[in-house]
Parts: C-alpha cells; structure tokens; sequence
C-alpha cells in the first residue's frame, strides 16, 4: 500500500469468468463444544475457504468436509483423503469437540468476513529468493485487549492451508520436504524462493520455520486470542510449491462479481480481507472522474446510456 497500483480495469461488458480454485465445503455434523464460544463453524469455515480461493486462482476443485470431532492432542486435525497425484482433491478438517482442548476457550467470529474487532493490521515483507513480497499479514487488538477466546478463522485458515499443500499426505511431500525446504522453481511465479520447513524430534514437519523470514506466517503460527494471522505470501508460496499453483494473489486483490444488473444499474459483489482497497466507478472513460463507491458489499453503480466503469487500486 501507499503507491498507487493499478490493478484492475474492467469494461463490464467484457468480464467473463476466469480461472478458479474451487473450494467445496461440505458439514460434517458434530456438536460443537462448550469451550468454543461465538458464532458458528460453518461460516467461519466459509470466510476462510473464500480467503483462500482468493488467493490461488488455478482451475482446481477440492473437497473439503469439515465438523467438529474428538481430535486427539489439538483443537484442530487436517487428513489428505484423496488426490489427483498432483493436488489434494478431498481432504478433512476437524475441529475438537471432546475438550482435549479445553484448558483454551475459542471464539467463532460472528462476523468472520471482517475483522472490524481488530484495531491494527500488518504485513511484514521480505524477500525470499524470488522478489520482494508480502511475507505474513495479521490483524492484532487493541494494546491490553482480547477476543474472547483463540481465533478459529486463523485456525480454519492453517488448516484449510494444509489442504493445499502443506501436507505430510501430499503425494509429492517426500521428495519436496527431504531437504528440509520448499523450492519454487520456474515456471511458477517468484521462482528461486525458498521457504524453510519446520522441524521436530521427528524431523521435518508440514509447517513453515518459526524463524524470519517465515516466522509469523500462517503456516508457521497457532491461534491467539489478541491476533488473527492470515493468508501471506509465504503460505501462497510453499503451498504452490508443493501443488504447482501458477495463478497467485499474492496481494490477495479483491475478486469482483457481478450480482445483478438493471438498464441504469450495475451491482457488484467484492469482498477485501485486507484494508486499502478502493472501489471507483464513471460512467465514461473521457472526462469524468473517478467516483469512490465506499466499502459497502454489494456496491451499485450507475449507468449512463448502457454502461459504465469501474476500478479497483490500493
Ligand atoms: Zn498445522
């Protein structure tokens, strides 16, 4: 942020549909437990899906069943169930439901596609090989306050991480992890990055170091009542090194949809989990100015004579 970029400039009339990951979440059922507080699994579960298919746009569907469940030893478990030989194609979250867990209280965020309980967002950058980029993002609270109990939306997001890539199941985590790194090589985007593996007493893990440059990131961290971390470019890129995932967001740019349209009106639905993104319409590209649209979802804009513009920058 801060330098003007200009990301996107759509004729609406053009738009038409791109390449996507698909993320397919599907209830498991389950009770949810006493020491998980707030709103519900399931929408938490669906801002984190949509966070991640915002940031990987490669022509993919993956199943996801999720619930909650006994998990032994941790709030939440990720299992690899099926792949193509490339890519996780179905895969299962759980969330704890026996209270292993319970010595934590968690918090399902009512409002999981916003994080206005959150006072100050930051990314930190660096440069792993492959160009400068943004590393780690998170959302932290007030200095001397707390959510009401460990955030689930960054648990949901770790997890759904593991789906796509960082996973000890993934057909090719053997080969990639034996040097106990991540190499992205060409042709994916920042190629010659490298991201540094976790390790324990038994060796290499499906997590990013705890050490910088990865330090921070998601892939690398746990949940807190005083944060939520989310997707970064570290976690982008181990994930596509692991699953060759081409078309990144790095910069997690919104996604625009068109919702509906009348002969005067345009609706549009975008939705930006990181702040300094601007909506801006016109309604002819000679003369007159861009107008902001505000952060309201779904933006209307108007049209004169059948059309109109817009624009997305940062
Ligand atoms: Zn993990």
């Amino acid at each position: 942020m801060g330098k003007i970029d200009w990301v996107i400039v759509i004729l609406f009339l053009a738009a038409t549909s791109s390449p996507a990951l698909t993320i397919v979440r599907q209830f498991a059922g389950g009770e949810q437990p006493t020491n998980a507080i707030g709103g519900n699994l399931a929408d938490v579960f669906n801002a984190a899906s949509d966070m991640w298919e915002l940031a990987i746009h490669d022509d993919h569907v993956l199943v996801l069943e999720f619930g909650w469940a006994p998990v032994v030893g941790s709030f939440s478990s990720h299992t690899l169930l099926d792949h193509d030989g490339a890519r996780e194609t179905r895969g299962r979250i759980l969330f704890d439901n026996d209270l292993s867990a319970a010595h934590m209280t968690f918090w399902l965020d009512p409002t999981p596609w916003s994080a206005e309980e959150f006072a100050s967002y930051h990314e930190r950058r660096a440069d792993l090989g492959g160009g400068d980029i943004v590393v780690a993002r998170s959302w932290s609270t007030a200095p001397g306050t707390r959510l009401l109990g460990a955030d689930v939306m960054t648990v949901a997001l770790h997890e759904i991480g593991h789906s796509l890539g960082l996973s000890l199941g993934h057909p090719r985590w053997r080969a990639e992890s034996a040097d106990g790194s991540i190499e992205i090589v060409p042709p994916l985007p920042y190629a010659r990055s490298v991201l540094d593996l976790a390790t324990n007493l038994y060796g290499v893990t499906s997590h990013l170091s705890g050490n910088p440059p990865t330090g921070g990131a998601l892939m690398a961290g746990s949940a807190s009542d005083q944060a939520r971390t989310l997707v970064g470019g570290a976690d982008i890129l181990a994930n596509a090194g692991m699953s060759r995932w081409t078309n990144l967001n790095i910069s997690l740019a919104p996604c625009l949809r068109i919702a509906g349209s009348s002969p005067d009106t345009l609706t549009l639905h975008w939705w930006s989990p990181v702040p300094g993104w601007v909506l801006e319409s016109k309604s002819s590209l000679a003369g007159d100015a861009w107008q902001p649209l505000g952060s309201g979802n779904p933006a209307t804009i108007t049209l004169k004579g059948g059309s109109g513009f817009f624009r997305l920058r940062d």
